[in-house]
């Protein structure tokens, strides 16, 4: 594999527009003499104020952080992971596998330092009973263009696995252009569709393009990176108990109210490998617990209401009758982890960085109940069927 190291940006230059609809294939970029109007990021953390605070964190922790270099960027940047605790069951958290998705590194910077630094009894509980590894901005040449794909063309591709000569790009290739970016001079990956719940899968020129109900196929670094940390964990550990990923959607109310949606959550990512809707993930039935993935986001949405009638306890459940294989969710909860999707309201090239405290505490109330509720062993107890009380996005 290539590693180029960093290099300058050369096309990344974004196309801004004042326009706030939600960007999709094909829409026109506005033209150069529109003004400008850029929602402001600068709460934001940059992958070099990753670095700096990550170090930090370190540092301060005295021996209780350990942070390492995972693996690397396509363009070279350092994706890390961060791990805090002894414990035996392994909690995986991961932020901002879409660059454009920025508020779970925020909330999960300031976990690993309180797992790191305090000594409260409950904190101390996490870190005896949990191993705890967080990979924030693991997508970082996005996270540093504010948008979703990673910057990679399919030439590179080629060069990395020259047994694709010839076919056609993958069908999560972007080389769109609109008012926000310019995938065209630019191009590059969702990197959340590049899994594949084979992990030891190789590309074979017959799985491309492939289409989003079957499996990705470890092209991009960043996949690669994230799947090497996850192995690397189910070797030492047996088994990575719990895998959740931060996202962000767009802005939505909770069904049938007025209530704006703080996130989103979700444990089904693909049908189940015991129905008939799942049949072709029958060799994964005996690893795939959609239970305890239920019990984990029910034991989110009841430390979100233990907050009483905060505005940021409105949570949702995301769209249920997802098949994606190709995402880390999906291929993560076929090997068997309890797996949490987190949606943060507003994608941040629009939405910007409106609510920031607040969203960022959410998400941090959120990880507790999960955290809380493994090391406690009171998740085990939940009943999953709660899970479907979770009021629905109005979508
Ligand atoms: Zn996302």
């Amino acid at each position: 594999m290539k590693r180029r190291g960093r290099i300058a940006l050369l096309s990344g230059a974004l196309l801004l527009g004042t326009g706030l609809v939600t960007p999709v294939a094909d829409t026109p970029v506005v033209s150069a003499d529109t003004e400008v109007q850029k929602p402001a990021i600068s709460g934001m953390i940059s992958h070099e104020e990753l670095t700096r605070k990550l170090e930090q964190i370190e540092r301060i922790s005295q021996g209780e952080v350990s942070v390492e270099v995972a693996g690397y960027s396509n363009h070279g940047r350092e994706i890390y992971k961060a791990t805090v605790g002894t414990g035996d069951k392994v909690v995986l958290i991961e932020s901002e596998i879409h660059g454009n998705e920025k508020v779970g590194t925020k909330a999960l910077l300031n976990i690993i330092k309180e797992l790191g630094t305090s000594n409260k009894p409950e904190i101390r509980q996490l870190r005896e009973e949990l191993t705890i590894v967080a990979m924030p901005m693991v997508n970082p040449d996005a996270t540093e263009l504010n948008r979703r794909g990673n910057e990679m063309t399919w030439e590179e591709v080629v060069e990395d696995f020259p047994q694709l000569e010839g076919v056609s790009p993958t069908w999560n290739y972007y080389t769109y252009q609109n008012q926000y970016w310019d995938y065209s001079s630019n191009p590059g990956f969702d990197v959340n569709r590049d899994f594949n719940p084979d992990l030891d899968y190789v590309p074979q020129a017959d799985d491309f393009p492939g289409q989003s109900s079957e499996p990705g196929w470890f092209i991009t670094p960043e996949a690669q990176t994230i799947r090497d940390v996850y192995k690397g964990l189910q070797e030492e550990f047996g088994k990575v108990d719990v895998f959740v990923d931060l996202h962000h959607q767009g802005e939505y109310v909770i069904d049938g109210t007025d209530d704006p949606v703080t996130f989103s959550l979700s444990g089904v990512f693909v049908p189940d490998p015991s129905s008939p809707e799942g049949e072709k993930y029958s060799e994964y039935a005996d690893t795939y617990d959609v239970e305890f993935s239920k019990q984990l986001n029910v034991a989110i949405y009841n430390a979100m209401q233990e907050m009483g009638n905060s505005p940021i306890g409105n949570i949702s459940l995301y769209p249920q009758d997802l098949d994606l294989p190709g995402t880390a969710l999906g291929s993560f909860a076929l090997n068997g982890s309890g797996a949490v999707l987190f949606e943060v309201t507003g994608q941040t090239q629009s939405y910007g960085q409106k609510k920031l405290g607040q969203l960022t505490k959410a998400v941090e109330r959120g990880l507790h109940g999960i955290l809380n509720g493994v090391a406690t062993g009171d998740v085990y107890e939940l009943d999953a069927d709660k899970y479907d009380d979770i009021p629905l996005t109005d979508r």
